[in-house]
């Protein structure tokens, strides 16, 4: 007797979704091995036979059971929702199944979840597109990161799966900020949960908006191309007949625009008004020195700061930042960003690497180190999601002084469903006053009346008005390097007896890290006389 293996394709959840092949295969088998969610949509055609369900996480273990049934001669259907062949069980069988094994394999394809959820929002994979999961269980994250970068440059639109789960908070923030280095903000982007099961839930918003969005392991994204549009409250990519211009990130093209760049300059990637000092103290050495600042505002700031340097503002993308170093042929890359801003900081050291230009970190101290008192009071988290559990269950109402890009790691959309613990909490947040952080604000249904946006640096006696006037009980803060600043939140906090909670700096493996304006300096010049002495 030869046993079959049926790999069936359930689709995304309701039973008029199912092929027809599938439900034959259904039928035919005797032996049902499924996730037990799924067994509700096929109840009809399984009705006595045996059924077998492991737990979800026991994948191989599934796979394994469906092959040794098939083995010993069964008609046996291992089955996965959507398309069994997209990040599911058909490829783990796959693995299993051995040369000489004489039972059949019969493949049945499904509707998978990227193009049940493109349905739900229009027609956004009309055109070229990619898929990206986010589960790093079997597949290296910086592998994630690396095709989400390529996905983005070759300006695809993409469906992530497996995009946020309780133990991977932030994964998904990273790749958007990585897909927004080459996409524009504004991009069309779909959320969908639940695509046809109970509780379907469809939005959409722009690339931007989903940094302060929260989601689950029941939700997929779709993310446009520049073509994306809206049409009746949903989003399409046209076929073609588009204006093909090569992508804005890849200019300047040609050396005469790399012209507004001087030549064997000194770039410093600031962002920081510590930064910004560093380049003007580098400018007095005689060497052209260039500041490169992420937003138009962060120009303008640096245009004031450091007379004299050149200036580039805005999102630049890591292609025409290749460009333009090697063309203007920077002299050294001096990474004086934002400590928490991991991507960019990786991204230059990768660019070093790849060119050949001398990479230094400049990096003040951390807060918490340099903290002459009360810091040692501080509660330390690893990340925004430990942060936010902590101080739900601390604090009723609590402060938020981590910048309004992180806001979406404390605070729900409205919408969304809330914990017991999120329902109990009130929110209050200090944010740079920015067009674009307020909306931030505003779209994650913060009242006004508990948004501060003002720029810092604030005192002491500031904070202790604030946070008394507000009755806060819980603050959370970084250890952003801001010694001034930071130690003025300590004192505050200790003077009226909040807990502070001060999320870490992410670990980043810095090749070369300096923390004062003159052993950046000296390294230039080590640089340099090894260089002139070659
Ligand atoms: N084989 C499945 C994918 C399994 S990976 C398929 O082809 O669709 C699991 C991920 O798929 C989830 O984390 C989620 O991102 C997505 N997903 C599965 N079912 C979904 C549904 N009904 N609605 C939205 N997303 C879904």
């Amino acid at each position: 007797m030869t046993g079959v293996l049926n790999l069936v394709s359930v689709g995304p959840g309701f039973a008029d979704l199912i092929i027809p092949r599938a439900e034959n295969a259904l039928r035919e088998s005797s032996v049902i091995v499924a996730y037990e969610l799924y067994l509700r949509w096929i109840g009809p055609w399984i009705v006595g036979k045996e059924i077998h369900t492991p737990p979800l996480t026991q994948e191989r273990e599934r796979a394994l059971l469906a092959i040794e049934k098939a083995r010993a001669g069964a008609t046996v259907a291992l089955i996965s929702s959507g398309d069994i062949g997209i990040y599911a069980m058909a490829a783990l069988a796959y693995d299993e199944i051995r040369e000489d094994d004489t039972f059949t394999v019969n493949v049945i394809p499904g509707v998978t979840s990227a193009n049940a959820c493109a349905s739900l929002l229009g027609s956004p994979l009309s055109h070229d597109f990619a898929t990206l999961s986010l589960s790093d269980l079997l597949c290296p994250w910086d592998w994630i990161e690396q095709r989400a970068r390529h996905i983005a440059q070759a300006d695809l639109a993409c469906v992530l799966y497996n995009v946020q789960s309780a133990g991977r908070q932030e994964g998904v923030y990273r790749i958007l900020n990585l897909m927004l280095e080459s996409k524009a903000p504004g991009t069309l982007c779909g959320v969908v949960k639940n695509a046809y099961r109970p509780g379907q839930e469809v939005a959409i918003y722009s690339l931007q908006d989903l940094l302060t969005l929260k989601f689950d392991m029941l939700t997929t994204i779709v993310i446009g191309n520049r073509f994306t549009q809206r049409k009746r409250d949903q989003i399409f990519t046209p076929r073609g007949y588009n204006e093909w211009r090569a992508p804005e990130t890849e200019t300047p093209t040609s050396a005469d625009d790399a012209a507004p760049f001087p030549t064997a300059a000194t770039w410093v990637f600031s962002g920081t008004s510590d930064g910004n000092a560093l380049a003007r103290s580098l400018a007095t050495e005689g060497n052209p020195v260039v500041v490169s600042a992420a937003t138009e505002y962060g120009g303008e700031v640096a245009l004031q700061d450091c007379p004299g340097v050149t200036v580039w503002a805005g999102r630049q993308g890591v292609e025409a930042r290749r460009q333009a170093l090697v063309k203007s042929h920077a002299r050294v890359l001096v990474d004086a960003t934002h400590p928490y801003a991991t991507i960019i900081s990786e991204q230059l050291i990768a660019l070093s690497q790849e060119l050949g230009i001398p990479y230094i970190r400049y990096e003040r101290p951390s807060g918490l180190a340099s903290a002459h008192a009360g810091a040692e009071n501080a509660l330390l988290c690893t990340s925004m999601a430990e942060a936010a559990q902590r101080a739900m269950a601390i604090g009723k109402r609590i402060f938020l002084a981590t910048g309004s890009k992180d806001l979406g790691s404390f605070l729900q959309a409205p919408g969304a469903v809330q914990t017991q613990a999120q329902m109990q909490t009130q929110w209050f947040a200090r944010i740079t006053p920015d067009a674009e952080n307020l909306q931030r604000a505003f779209d994650l249904g913060l009242p006004r009346s508990h948004i501060c946006a003002m720029q810092g640096p604030f005192s002491q006696d500031f904070n202790q008005a604030l946070w008394r006037d507000w009755s806060i009980d819980c603050i959370v803060t970084k250890d952003s390097g801001d010694a001034g600043g930071f130690q003025a939140k300590v004192d505050a906090a200790a003077a009226l007896g909040i807990p502070l909670l001060v999320v870490q700096r992410p670990p980043v493996a810095y090749p070369c890290v300096a923390s004062t304006f003159a052993s950046v300096l000296a390294q230039i010049q080590h640089w340099e006389s090894a260089c002139g002495s070659q």
